[in-house]
This record gives C-alpha cells, structure tokens and sequence, in this order.
C-alpha cells in the first residue's frame, strides 16, 4: 500500500510552519541550532537595520560564486539566495559510488554546508541534473520549459529580490547547456514574476514581485581590454578586508567552496583585491552599485520606521561583552513589529529578530530523540532542553511536543508533577541564568505516519523533473523536519516562539559530537544485493536481500516477485528480530527465462494479513554534512543476457568510483582490486585483464610510476583496458603504448548513432559479434573526454556525434603491442554496466578479452 504522500506532507508542513512564510524564512535554519560568535552575533544585529535583498541563479552545485554570496550577505548584510536549478545529481561523484538520486542528496546537503558558512541560504527548482547538455534548446526541452520557468518564479515571488544576478549569460559563453539555460530562464522570470497572468495559480500563496534588475556577474580574464563598444559594467572588489569577521569574503568563500567535497573542488583562499564585474541585463541601469536607487532601510516597510529606530538602538547599545544589553531593544523591535501589516519583510525580520535574541542571550534549545530513528506506531524518548545562559529574565511557559500526551518535568523527586493532556497547565519555568532546564516527553508515533523521504524523491521521477508532492515545498532545499517541538518563553509579557527540529546526538570518536534529524522508518526494510542482477546464461542464481528490523520484536515474511518468465524460491522467507537495528540476510533462488531480455524483481514484506511493497533503506553519510536516510522502493533491475567468459582473473585498479567491479563479478568473473603496492609489487601476469576505472589517472598519483609497469604487462601478454580521465590533472602523460591526447569531446545524446569503422576488428568479434542493436538503450550519455589525436598504430574502431556535430572517432581505441593488447575508451560503461545495459555489457567484455582468445 503507497501512501498518500501528498496528504502527509502537507500535515508536516502545517506541524512545522503555521504559515509558508516562516517555512521560506527559517530555510537556513532547520538543520542545526546556530552558534554565533561575537563578528556573527554583531552582523546579525547590522544585517537586522538593512531591508534589502539579492538572488543569484546557476545551474548546478559549484555554479555559485562563493565569494560574492559572502559579500552580499555578511559585507551589504542583504538576504542572500542561490538559486541552483538543480541538485547536482548527472555529476560525477569523487568521495564514494552515489551516483543519481543519492549524489543529488550528497550536494543538496554540501550546498546548505556552504550556505552556513557564506550566509546564504538555498533553493532549487524541480529540474533533475540529467547530465551534460550541449544547448539550451535539449535542457528546456528535457526539463520543460514551462515547468522549471514556474519554479524560478515561485522561487522569486517568494524570495522577492531587489537585485538578480546570474552566473551565466544567456549567449551561450557558459558551455554546458544548462548553464546557458538557467540565463535564460532568469531572464523571462524576471519579468514573468511581476506578471499576474503569468502562473495565476501561484497566486494562492504569493504575489507578484518585480525585481529592480537582473544583472549577469560577468567574467573577464585578468588584463583583458573591453572594446569601448562594449556594455558598461560595474565593478566591485570582493576581496576587502573585514575586519569584524578577519578576513576578506573572497577568503571566506574558499571554505565555503571547499564543501562541495564529491565535486573535489576544495579551494584556498584568494588574498588581496578580486574584482567582479556585473552587467544589466534588465531593469533599472547602474551607475555606482548593485543596489542603486534601492531603499535598503526599514522606511521601506508600511509602519517600518519605528522597528528601524529601535534596531539601530540595540545596535549601539551592542557589546561583545555584554550582548544581553541589546535585548530590551531587539524586544522593543519584536513589539513593534507585531503591530505591523503581515508584509513579507515582517515575516523574514521576525525570524532573524528571534535569532539575534537568541544570539545575544546564549539562548540554547534542543530536542534530542534517544535514537536516530523511529517506526510508525511505535514511541521514542525526546529530551527537550532550555538554557539561559544571561541575566536576561526569561520564563519558558512550554513546551509543546507533537505526539507526546504527557509532559515530566525534571524536578527534584517529591516535587515531579506529571502534566497531563499536552501541557493544559503550563509549568512557568524560570530560566535561571546557565541553569539547564531539562524536560523528557515521550513520543507515540501513529501508525499511519509518513516515514521521512527526501521529498523530491517520495515520488519516482522522469528524465528531466522531480515529481513534488505539493506547491508549498517546491523550490525548498528540504522538507520541515519529521517533528518539530515548540518551545514558548515568557519575558515580561513578551512572548517568544522558537521551533526546534527533533534530532539525534551521538558521539563519533573520530569526528566528535555529530547530530542528525530523527528519521521515521519502515518497522522492516529489504536491502537486495544489487540494484542490477545479470543472468549471463541460464543458470538460475541465489539472490541475497538484507533484511532489517528498525524496532524491537519486528517480524514479517519477505517474498519476491518477478517478471513473467521468471521463477523465484521460496514462496516466501518469515524472518523476526529481537532488537531494533538487527539484520537478517535471506537467500532466495532466481531461475531466469531462456530468452534473453529484462524485467523487475520486487521485495513485499507480509505482516498481520497485510502485505506491501517493501522499501530499503539507504544511508547517505559523510563527516561535512548530517547523515541523510533514503527509503526507496525494495526492487532490482534483472538482465537475461548472453554473455561469454574469454578470460578469468581481471584486477581493477579503481579511479574516483566506480560500480563495475561488481557488475563483473555478477558475470562470473575473478575480479581483484589493485592498490598502488599491488601495481609496484605483484606479477600483473596472473591477470587475464587488467582494467583502470574512470579518473585514475587524475586520482592516483602512484600510477605515475606504476605506469611502467603496466605496459610492461602489456607487452609481456596482458591486456591493459583503461577508462576515460580527464586532460586536467593528469599524473602520467604515457597513457598508452604509443601517445594520444585527451580532449573535452563528449557525445551527450544517449541515443546517438554508432558507425563502426572496422567491423572486423576482433575487439568487436570476440567472443561477441557487436551489432548496432547493442547500442541500444544506454543511459545519460555515449562517452566523453575521447581522445582527440592518437599514433597511427591505434584502430579507431566506433565513430558516433551528437546531432548537429561533427563525428568524433576517438571513443574506442585498440592497439596490439608485444604479446598483449591496450585499449583506451571513454565509452560511459561505468554508467552503462551498473543500470544492466545489455549491449553494453557485451562490447565490455569483448575488451577484457583484448580481441583474443586467452584458452
Ligand atoms: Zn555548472
């Protein structure tokens, strides 16, 4: 049974935020509670007395420019937003084997990383990373066009900025087509936002919003001379010096930059002046500064002007000694704004005006749950803490706790009064100065509670969009935490309402004292071995699943079903756990067909009479971002393809990441993976075939001097396959026998057509005879980084271009040399053997056997 997502979603948001407003608002703050030191503490106050606001639009995790964010948020202390179309997840991933929706976790996660170190916060569209797109004609018509252009007016209709700035121009100069793309549609959006006939039904929720100008952050390599015909630009040193935070944005933005760790874009700082340049686009023209003619004060609010007075007061009472000074003021403020209209600045300040409040008392709350996760229908403990640590007389009045009917208090024995009925009587607690105030609730799940999912991913999705359950959270960068407590305080007869996000603590004894938002889970999830399983032949195979229990005394039967043709044993497997977090492993046996083709093997889980669709669980972890769960649907992908075994022993020596290793030893092969002492010190001869994973000659400085080695091999009678790296970065220029040179030549079009140029070749006769039909049905791309120039002695062997373009002959390269063979291909096998691409797989194995028979 599926859930309605749309129906729970909807309720967490109404849980979490009583109005879309505090959602948009409170977006950078959802993750962790922020520490403020001293320069952030009096920034937050300045940033309070600024109304102004810019947005910056890009394509892509690692589009942005870092440091200008930093400016524009901690220097002009304006809101500050990026805007990255997508999440990154076409990309290639340089810290593990995420690849696709998980990779798009991994930096959605490093982009909000960034943010808290830049000051921005961030969104996204709904638009899926699909990989390189040659022009903006194939992004928007993959995307949509109209769908994504909503989803940068939503994202601007909320946001509401004074000035939008691009990454990109929108002629072309920025490469990759989605990157031009996002020009584009930053460009029609700017006006489309103010339009009321434009995306009416958006206007439920907000409206429209005319940004003052668009203008495109343009590039220019150092010394470089403008023609005096060319559009003015405005220029602004991102490079100076702050001395509240010690160094400039553009040091900043290197730490910023250097969370986009999968993209290995680790950055050091640039010291000294770094000039940026802007060019209108649209709107009003510049003369002096991004914000000409912009009112940046409170008189632009209705009513504004007393909150500005009061924030500049707490302003010039602030001291870093004595922060607590500037409460009375910051409350004054908060007063005053409550007596205004409901404007959309109001919502933003409020939420800031409580964080500086919280700032400038030492104010700490949380919410720890005893474990990271929890099951529908069960309960889990949640310690709620509240700690003043000023002389500042605050009362917390409650603690509202979804889910928990009755509230303990932490009080000496004798005085415990359990509060019953969700704090009918408020406690009053006082808040006595660094005197934590500590409060255990325990939470009942109900049994129809969502469990949490990354919401892009609740639903499957298309090539080109994220299927989003719900207008309200498009654009987000998540979703509102599974639980969210309210904690209300008192001071005097102010009242101030924090929402803080349900999480888990643990200590790592690497890492220290790491968090996570509490996850609700199956009470059962089915992990299947592979998300691809190959039959090469007819013999029936075992497949294992990994069963685990997520609560205590879990039990359920798991079973299996497959496509037509196909023959899976038992029935059924019962499997029960004592503990939570106990795993089982379950074997069942799958006979495939005799023909040859593909289908889907699911996981259901029967319990108490009922039986569902069972889900996995996934867990995305790494030290620079919180830990991140993922429940997809419990299925594999089966391959009835078949394959031959030319050769046996294959050593891998693995680049930045790959999947292909496992997918060779499902086929049957002895697969060994070779570390840098292994290729200085084994005799390679004992393998077959030797084959380099993607980007080893950019990740691998060993193979420098290893490299000798391996050709030696090859002249001794190995066969040396190596996949695609990069020109950058190379650590070896001898990538082969005899020279080629790499280029940036890539065939983006999955379904380009293939002309084999020597149909002879035993590289593509043995043992399989390659046809056209196995370029069928690949995935995201042919290949890319081909060589361009190569020695006379290789064979070119496949031929291929993008529409449009001329062809490219360097995607497969075959020399014979000595006793042995080398090939070189920056075909995407390790995109094509992990999705079970038949064809794929079968010219593959061809170039383990080197065009040769090694019996
Ligand atoms: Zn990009």
């Amino acid at each position: 049974m599926e859930r309605n997502v749309t129906r729970s979603s909807k309720a967490r948001l109404a849980a979490g935020a009583t109005v879309l407003g505090t959602l948009w608002a409170a977006a950078l703050f959802s993750q962790t509670t922020p520490v403020m030191d001293a320069a952030e503490r009096r920034i937050a106050l300045e940033k309070l007395t600024v109304v102004g606001s810019a947005l910056y639009i890009g394509a892509h995790p690692d589009d942005e420019n870092t440091a200008l964010l930093a400016w524009l948020a901690k220097g002009r202390k304006v809101r500050t937003g990026y805007l990255s179309l997508t999440r990154g997840d076409g990309g290639q991933n340089l810290i593990g084997t995420e690849q696709g929706d998980p990779l798009g976790v991994i930096r959605t996660e490093e982009l909000l990383a960034a943010r808290r170190i830049d000051g921005a916060e961030q969104f996204f569209t709904r638009a899926v990373d699909f990989g390189y797109s040659k022009t903006p004609e194939e992004t928007l018509r993959i995307w949509g066009r109209e769908g994504v252009l909503a989803d940068v007016v939503w994202v601007i209709r909320n946001f509401r900025p004074d000035v939008i700035i691009t990454r990109f121009p929108a002629n072309g100069d920025g490469g990759h087509g989605h990157h031009t793309a996002s020009a584009i549609l930053a460009a029609e959006a700017f006006s489309a936002a103010a339009d009321p006939k434009r995306f009416p039904e958006q206007l439920a929720y907000v409206r429209p919003w005319q940004a003052k100008r668009l203008v495109w952050n343009a590039w220019r390599r150092p010394g470089e001379e403008r023609p005096a015909t060319a559009p003015p630009q405005l220029s602004v040193d991102l490079g100076v010096w702050d001395p509240i935070l010690g160094e400039s944005y553009a040091e900043l933005a290197a730490a910023s930059r250097s969370m986009h760790k999968s993209q290995g874009f680790g950055a050091s700082p640039r010291r000294g002046s770094v000039l940026n340049y802007f060019e209108l686009v649209a709107g009003a023209p510049i003369s002096s500064g991004l914000f000409d003619g912009i009112d940046l004060t409170w008189t632009r609010v209705p009513g504004g002007e007393a909150v500005g007075t009061l924030l500049a007061k707490a302003l010039a009472v602030y001291s870093d000694e004595d922060p607590a000074a500037s409460v009375p003021a910051l409350l004054e403020a908060l007063a005053a704004l409550d007596g205004l209209e409901r404007d959309p600045w109001v919502v933003v300040k409020r939420g800031e005006l409580l964080e500086a409040v919280r700032a400038c008392t030492g104010l700490w709350l949380e919410t720890m749950a005893a474990n990271a996760t929890v099951t529908p229908g069960s309960s889990v403990d949640v310690t709620a803490v509240a700690l003043n640590r000023s002389d500042v007389p605050l009362t917390l009045v409650r603690v509202v706790m979804p889910y928990s009917p009755r509230l303990y208090i932490d009080r000496p024995e004798a005085t415990r009064t359990p509060t019953i009925g969700g704090g009918t009587r408020d406690p009053m607690m006082p808040l006595l100065k660094n005197q934590p105030v500590t409060l255990v609730f325990a939470l009942s799940f109900p049994s129809d509670e969502p469990y949490s999912q990354p919401y892009w991913l609740a639903a499957p999705h298309g090539v080109g969009t994220y299927a989003v359950p719900g207008q309200e959270l498009v654009g987000l960068p998540h979703g509102p935490p599974a639980i969210t407590a309210t904690f209300v305080l008192r001071v005097g007869q102010q009242e101030l309402v924090y929402e803080v996000p349900v999480m888990h603590r643990w200590t790592d004894p690497v890492a220290g004292e790491r968090t996570r938002d509490l996850a609700v889970v199956p009470r059962v999830t089915v992990n299947l071995e592979a998300p691809v399983l190959i039959f090469p032949d007819r013999t029936r195979r075992v497949v294992r699943a990994l069963v685990r229990g997520h609560e205590a005394n879990a039990s359920a039967t798991v079973k299996l079903a497959a496509a037509p043709g196909w023959r899976v044993e038992p029935q059924g497997i019962p499997v029960a756990f004592e503990k939570a977090g106990e795993e089982r492993t379950v074997r069942f046996t799958v006979t495939p067909p005799e023909a040859q083709g593909g289908g889907e093997l699911v996981a259901f889980l029967q319990s108490g009479g009922r039986e569902e669709r069972a889900r996995s669980v996934v867990e995305v972890d790494r030290s620079h971002i919180p830990p991140q769960t993922l429940l997809p649907p419990a299925s594999a992908r089966l391959v009835r393809v078949d394959v031959a075994r030319p050769v046996k022993r294959v050593g891998y020596v693995m680049g930045s990441g790959d999947e292909i290793p496992a997918i060779l030893r499902q086929l049957g092969f002895e697969v060994t993976l070779l570390s840098d002492d292994d290729l200085e010190e084994q005799n390679l001869l004992a393998f077959d075939t030797i084959v380099v994973g993607v980007r080893a000659y950019n990740t691998r400085p060993r193979l420098a001097e290893a490299q000798e080695r391996l050709l030696a091999y090859v002249q001794g009678g190995g066969t040396l396959v190596v996949q695609y790296s990069t020109s950058r970065d190379l650590v070896t220029e001898r990538l082969g026998p005899y020279p080629f040179t790499l280029s940036r030549d890539r065939v983006t079009d999955e379904a380009a057509p293939v002309k084999i140029l020597i149909p002879g070749s035993p590289l593509l006769t043995y043992p399989h005879a390659v046809e056209p039909a196995d370029f069928d049905g690949w995935v995201q791309e042919r290949g890319l980084y081909f060589p361009e120039k190569w020695d006379p002695r290789y064979q070119a062997l496949l031929s291929m271009s993008d529409p449009g373009e001329p062809a490219t002959e360097g995607a497969l390269l075959f020399v014979t040399s000595g006793k042995g063979s080398y090939v070189y291909t920056g075909l995407a096998f390790f995109r094509q053997l992990p999705a079970g691409v038949p064809g794929a797989i079968r010219l593959f194995v061809n170039l383990l056997a080197g065009g040769r028979s090694h019996a």
